[in-house]
């Protein structure tokens, strides 16, 4: 399977700064939720309003959804093709979901931050534990949380895209998920979506002048230093 290079390049490798560029090293930012939680929507928001962050395309063993394209929402893979890629490394973290699984695709997002490019990612609580084992410096993860159970179960349904048995399960594992919020470095409960998605880009923004990403300070400052 030929995977896309991560959607919507980046022209920009640099922080731009008033006396020149410094050098910066891209961020994996991980946005999770349970389902329905506003987390997709927020993504959307994010990656409209800056054209610096890419959408990490998983791939994925489950079928596709009215209205989902390939190669833009999920790499559709068969369960032969996703164990290849497993087995030939090329998946940066991969986990069952609801009896499915879902990898996210190690080349892209790698040559993304070398270029200072940030990556945003759709993943769970499994795949972000397994970021933060492999990349911890590279990796700002933030945990979306509905504004109650009941408005939960209202998008949940008001979706409509899955059958009543699937809502229910959803349900059950939205409380599972829920219980893995104290692992992320942030928390942002989703009572209004303009809110929220300030309050991530504000997340996004801080993380990016973390003295450790941005590599050509020392470069910069021994410039300053030297009056140049
Ligand atoms: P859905 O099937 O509704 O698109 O996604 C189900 C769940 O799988 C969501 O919680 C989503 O965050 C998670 N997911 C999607 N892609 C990946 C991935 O590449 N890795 C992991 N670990 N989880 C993923």
């Amino acid at each position: 399977m030929a995977l896309l290079p991560v959607t919507r390049f980046l022209t920009d490798m640099t922080s731009s700064h008033p006396f020149g560029e410094i050098k910066r090293r891209g961020l994996m930012l991980v946005l999770s939720s349970p389902s329905g939680a506003g987390k997709t929507t927020i993504s959307r928001a994010i990656l409209a309003a800056d054209s610096n962050v890419s959408m990490s395309v998983s791939c994925t063993t489950r079928k596709k959804r009215p209205g989902e394209v390939a190669g833009v929402d999920y790499h559709f893979v068969s369960g032969e093709e996703f164990n290849l890629m497993v087995n030939r490394g090329e998946l940066l973290e991969f986990a069952r979901v609801f009896d499915n699984m879902y990898g996210t695709p190690r080349e892209p997002v790698e040559q993304s931050l070398r270029m200072g490019g940030d990556v945003l990612f759709d993943i769970d609580w499994q795949g972000t534990q397994q970021l933060a084992e492999k990349a911890r410096d590279d990796l700002v993860s933030v945990f979306i949380l509905p504004p109650s159970a009941r408005e939960l179960e209202r998008r949940l349904i008001a979706r409509a895209r899955d059958d009543k048995a699937e809502i229910g399960r959803r349900m059950e594992r939205a409380s599972d998920e829920m219980s893995h919020w104290a692992e992320y470095d942030y928390v942002v409960v989703n009572r209004n979506l303009r809110d929220s998605v300030e309050k991530v880009r504000a997340i996004l923004e801080s993380e990016r002048l973390h003295r450790r990403r941005q590599e050509g300070l020392a470069d910069f400052v021994r410039q300053l230093q030297q009056g140049v």
